[in-house]
């Protein structure tokens, strides 16, 4: 059985056109309807930030154009989050760890 890849409706493997949209199908597209892309990407721009998201965009847009703007948006807030835990997060546990080496010395002082 074979699907338009326009519209999803159902040809037969004889049509040359679809007859719900007239999009000409290939051959190619016959075979398998639109399968869509791996929810996988998700992780990929969730671990290497704006560039999975990036990565991820241009490798599903073309299936799937609302999962690549998604796919940005993670990456990008990824990104935010490994910011604001370089900057605050890091210097915090810095901070926390020299006052528990000298408990004292911050009485002392
Ligand atoms: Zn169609």
């Amino acid at each position: 059985m074979s699907y338009c890849p326009k519209c999803g409706e159902r040809v037969s493997d004889q049509d040359r056109y679809c007859l719900n949209c007239g999009t000409r199908l290939d051959v190619q597209f016959k075979t398998s309807p639109i399968s869509k892309p791996t929810d996988l990407w998700y992780v990929t721009a969730f671990f290497l930030n704006i560039f999975g998201g990036i990565i991820g965009y241009f490798a599903v847009k073309d299936n799937d154009q609302n999962m690549a703007n998604r796919l940005l948006i993670v990456g990008f807030i990824s990104l935010v989050l490994l910011l604001i835990f370089v900057f605050i997060g890091i210097p915090l546990l810095f901070m926390l760890a020299s006052q528990q080496q000298s408990p004292t010395g911050v009485y002392l002082a």
